[in-house]
Formats: structure tokens, C-alpha cells, sequence
């Protein structure tokens, strides 16, 4: 007792002598902002100050220049809209940084189109190199089928090509690739994939989903160097578009080793949570790390699997069969094969505290997971596990209370449902598609959601998605009210679930997600306000200045000097 007063008089004799001392003065103020917390508790403020890496004090121009000092930067925002930093809950960095630097196949209007694209990246690359990203989508040439090798052959006989589809599920090779790649017409199609073949039984080029690694594993991987400045160039796209924190699904572990060089040097702008791959869930098991590890720039503990592949390819796994392939329900992914396969890994990742990021597309596909979730649950107990469903794309309708009873994340993309809008009820009816990218029913379900991009299989600039999001109005124009508009989210929501949401799926959300006293000081400022436009004119808004931990990452001035 005595001991207990006496620590008492301690802790007060240092609490007043803080008191006594000087206040110190802020390395930052942003002053005469518009600024929208997604704080509950103070929605809206002028000004925001900022000590070392954290938020110090948020509210009126007044309030906040209490904390001015000689030395205190001060910027002018010149009553323009400030936002917490975006976090891209779901992105393929790496990727993302390369196709920067690829062939870009993604807007060509026709297959003639993307064999002259090809052909001019094939007469500028060095013999033998591999040609790879490109990012294509037949749906937007006519007539929409699979480009086959022939168009690509005759211009294309000393480089091997391999160039994806944009949603990473089809990969389009040339014959020297399949040649190397030692693939034929006696080749089996392996389990979660198949080979394309013609009327004969030969390879068309085109692979889908698991066969794409019968390619793939004959494609030199990057250098340290070459991944180095992929990821470079995507940590300085990032900042460019106000995109603060990223979670990278399925990183390689050399993806991860350049981050922590990066760490090290200061040079990370970005901040990372990473996700490997669930077949290698026991490299973390076996070290004990636990989710959200690490600091507040990079962080891993998380496990990325895949339950099936995904619409355009064909592969998306559902109850029922396309709509326009009465044969086709789709594939489970190869890791799916036996279930009880994916089941006993995920057991192991949760038995050790990691947190399961499960891509999940079709409604079977989706519904799968949650039976292999809810069964986790029934054998280690109740958590605060923070599960998710990747994409979560085509719910089945006695799905939604399963997810939301399970507390399982909506991990969703807006982009993807105005740029799928344009086919999807052709391939799976009017009805299932009613429960596409269903994000106004998570919400009503009590489902959380968090935004992201799926870059490189998107674009990573956050106006995009929130537009997509807020209007629903697909990229073919054809439905500017919206594509099934009653799931549209409000900007409001939209840019919670893009910070505080996202901020939340990586255990993260008392340290960022919002402009609050004490949080990492990650923003954005914008060139027009998101909350007050209409909402499709969002898509033209220009990122001025970006913040991570109170540094300037990007500064649209400085650029276009
Ligand atoms: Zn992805």
C-alpha cells in the first residue's frame, strides 16, 4: 500500500513536470484545409499539425496554431480538400511496378491492335529475352475471343512471349514459349487449369489459371535489380495518387527482401502489409509470427490463398453453371484439391495467430471458404481473427448473414464491377449478377468492408475506385445510372472503407485510417472535393500533395515545374 502511494507521487511529480516544460512546437501545420477526418468523433476540421511522424492536433486554424513554432513548416492548403492517405487493401505491387515499364496491351481496341503492340516490343527487346506483362482483354475487341499464338508467330520467332490477361488468370504464349516450355497437344491439362486448345487437340497459346505455371516456371525470374525498380517506380506511382499504405497479396519472398533493404534505407514510401502465398504459410509459422507483425512500414503475418479463379476466365467457381457454357461451373483452384488440402493449411496458419486472406470470386468458390472458416472457428474457438474474402465477387444469397456472423471482411474492388458490369450478366444471368460486387448488402449485413485495386490487374489511382464505387456507371457507357445502382456506396462510405476500413483488415486502424490526434500522419490533399462534386466528375481529380508519417512524398507543384 505504501509502495503504491509512493509510485503514485512519482507518476505525479512527472506528469507535472512535463507540464512545466515548454510545449513542443510541430515539424508541420496544414492550415486553411477543408479537411474530412473520417473521424466519427470530429468529422470535419481547418487545420491539421503534425509532430515527428504523428497527427498532434486537428481542429480550427486557432486551435491548431497553438503548436506553430519557429521552425514548424507551414502549409497553405488553400481551402482545398484533405483526406486520410488511401490504403489499397489488396494490390500486386511488384507487378504493378513492372507493367509500368511493359508492353501495354490493355487498351488495345482489337487483336490487330495487340499483335502490333507485340511486334514493336518485340523489335526493340534483345534476342531470346522473354516478353512478358501486356495486361490484355479480348472483351473489349470485336469479335471478343481469345487471341491465339498465329497472331503473334510470324513477328515473334527468336522472343519468347508470355503476356496475361489482365485479370492474371490467362496467360497468351507464343511457340517458342510453348516450345520452351515443353507444352504440346499431348500435354494434360493439370488440376485447376486448362490448356486452349483448337478443333486438332493443339495449343492455341492461351493458358488458364493452373496451366499458366507450366509457362511460367521456364520464365527467368526477375533480378534483385530489375525487381528493385519495379518496386520503386510503384512506391513513386503510389505516392503520386495519394495511395499511403498498400497490402500486398501473394508476394514473392524476394518482394519482401527488397522492401526491408528499402526499410532500412529510409527509401520506403509506402506503407506495406504482405501476404505470401498459403502454400508457404509454415516459413512463417515456423519463426511465430503472428498477423500485422512488424512496424509501422512493413509488416507480414498475413497468408493469401485462392479458392477458384475468376469471371472473364471462365474460372470462377459457382453453384451452377455459366450462363453462356452449360458445361462450365468453373474451377477450384489447385490448392482446393482435395479441400481438405487448403482446410489443413489454413488450420495451421490460424493455430499460429496468422490472418487468412482467401481469394474468392464464384458463389460456390466463396460459400467454400466460409464452410472451411466457420469450421477453423469450431476447432480453435472464437477470435478476433479479422478474416477476409478477397474480390467476395458473386454472393449467393443465403451467404451474406454466414459472412457477416463469421466477421469476415469484404476485401472488394469497385473498379472490377464498372469494368466486368459490361459482360457479366451475359455470362452468369440477370439474377446473379444481382449480387455482384454487392457492397451496399454487405453493409446492410453488418459486413465491413475494405477498398482496394487489384493493380496491376486495375488501375491503382484511388478516383477511380471511388467513382467506380459512388456511380456504378460501367466503362462502356452503357449504364450511366448505374450498374444494379441500389449497391452504390456514398462517397462518404466509400472513402471510410478505403481508410479506415482497409486500415482495419491489416489490424491497423488505431495507428492510421483517419486524421486523428495520435495517428501516423498519412494524407492526401486534392485538387477538388470528392465530397461535394458529382460524383462523376470524381475520376478527373488530381492528387496535389501527399503525406506519409508527416514527409512529403509527392507534391504536384514540384512535378510539373
Ligand atoms: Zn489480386
Amino acid at each position: 500500500m505504501k509502495q503504491c502511494f509512493l509510485q503514485l507521487v512519482i507518476i505525479l511529480g512527472c506528469t507535472l513536470c512535463v507540464f512545466a516544460q515548454t510545449k513542443p512546437a510541430a515539424d508541420l501545420i496544414i492550415q486553411n484545409a477543408h479537411v474530412w477526418t473520417v473521424d466519427a468523433s470530429r468529422p470535419e476540421a481547418e487545420a491539421v499539425a503534425v509532430l515527428r511522424h504523428r497527427i498532434v492536433a486537428v481542429g480550427s486554424s486557432q486551435q491548431v496554431e497553438a503548436w506553430r513554432g519557429p521552425h514548424t513548416q507551414v502549409v497553405d492548403a488553400g481551402g482545398k480538400r484533405l483526406l486520410p492517405g488511401f490504403n489499397d487493401a489488396h494490390v500486386h505491387f511488384t507487378d504493378g511496378g513492372m507493367q509500368l515499364d511493359s508492353v501495354q496491351l490493355n487498351d488495345a481496341t482489337s487483336a490487330q491492335e495487340f499483335a502490333r503492340r507485340i511486334r514493336e516490343r518485340a523489335a526493340k527487346s534483345a534476342k531470346g529475352g522473354w516478353l512478358l506483362g501486356g495486361d490484355w482483354d479480348e472483351t473489349k475487341w470485336s469479335p471478343a475471343v481469345l487471341p491465339t499464338k498465329e497472331l503473334i508467330d510470324a513477328a515473334t520467332p527468336e522472343t519468347p512471349v508470355a503476356v496475361g490477361r489482365y485479370d492474371g488468370h490467362m496467360v497468351l504464349a507464343n511457340s517458342l514459349a510453348l516450345k520452351l516450355a515443353g507444352i504440346t497437344a499431348q500435354t494434360q491439362d493439370p488440376a485447376g487449369g486448362v490448356i486452349v486448345r483448337d478443333r486438332e487437340g493443339n495449343p492455341t497459346g492461351a493458358l488458364k489459371d493452373a496451366a499458366q505455371d507450366l509457362l511460367f516456371k521456364v520464365v527467368p525470374p526477375p533480378s534483385h535489380d530489375q525487381r528493385r525498380h519495379a518496386i520503386e517506380r510503384a512506391l513513386e506511382h503510389a505516392a503520386s495518387l495519394g495511395v499511403t499504405s498498400v497490402q500486398h497479396m501473394n508476394p514473392d519472398a524476394a518482394d519482401i527482401a527488397i522492401y526491408s533493404e528499402l526499410l532500412e534505407e529510409g527509401k520506403l514510401t509506402t506503407r506495406i502489409y504482405a501476404a505470401p502465398l498459403i502454400p508457404h504459410v509454415d516459413d512463417q509459422v515456423k519463426v511465430g509470427i503472428r498477423r500485422a507483425f512488424g512496424g509501422p512500414y512493413l509488416r507480414i503475418g498475413a497468408v493469401k490463398a485462392f479458392a477458384d479463379g475468376s469471371l472473364g476466365s471462365g474460372t470462377a467457381y459457382f453453384f451452377e453453371p455459366f450462363a453462356d457454357q452449360p458445361g462450365n461451373r468453373g474451377l477450384l483452384n489447385e490448392g482446393m484439391q482435395p479441400i481438405s488440402l487448403m482446410r489443413d493449411r489454413m488450420m495451421r496458419g490460424d493455430a499460429a495467430g496468422l490472418q487468412l486472406c482467401t481469394h474468392a470470386i464464384g458463389d460456390a468458390g466463396i460459400s467454400t471458404i466460409l464452410d472451411i472458416y466457420a469450421e477453423i472457428e469450431k476447432a480453435h474457438g472464437s477470435r478476433d481473427r479479422r478474416w477476409r474474402i478477397e474480390h467476395a465477387q458473386h454472393m449467393a444469397a443465403k451467404d451474406f448473414d454466414r459472412f457477416a456472423q463469421l466477421h469476415v471482411i469484404a476485401s472488394v474492388q469497385p473498379y472490377h464491377a464498372i469494368d466486368d458490369g459490361r459482360w457479366a450478366e451475359s455470362r452468369i444471368g440477370h439474377d446473379r449478377a444481382s449480387r455482384t460486387y454487392a457492397f451496399r448488402t454487405f453493409l446492410d449485413h453488418g459486413v465491413r468492408l475494405a477498398l482496394g485495386t487489384d493493380w496491376d490487374v486495375a488501375p491503382l489511382n484511388p478516383m477511380l475506385t471511388l467513382y467506380a464505387a459512388t456511380t456504378r456507371a460501367t466503362l462502356d457507357g452503357k449504364n450511366p445510372k448505374g450498374w444494379f445502382p441500389e449497391q452504390k456506396l456514398t462517397i462518404q462510405e466509400a472513402i471510410e472503407a478505403y481508410t479506415t476500413g482497409s486500415a482495419y483488415a491489416e489490424f491497423q486502424e488505431n495507428e492510421k485510417g483517419s486524421i486523428t490526434v495520435g495517428k501516423l500522419a498519412d494524407m492526401v490533399l486534392l485538387s477538388d472535393d470528392v465530397l461535394g462534386i458529382d460524383p462523376v466528375k470524381i475520376r478527373e481529380v488530381k492528387v496535389l500533395k501527399t503525406w506519409v508519417g508527416g514527409k512529403l512524398t509527392y507534391d504536384r507543384e514540384a512535378t510539373s515545374r
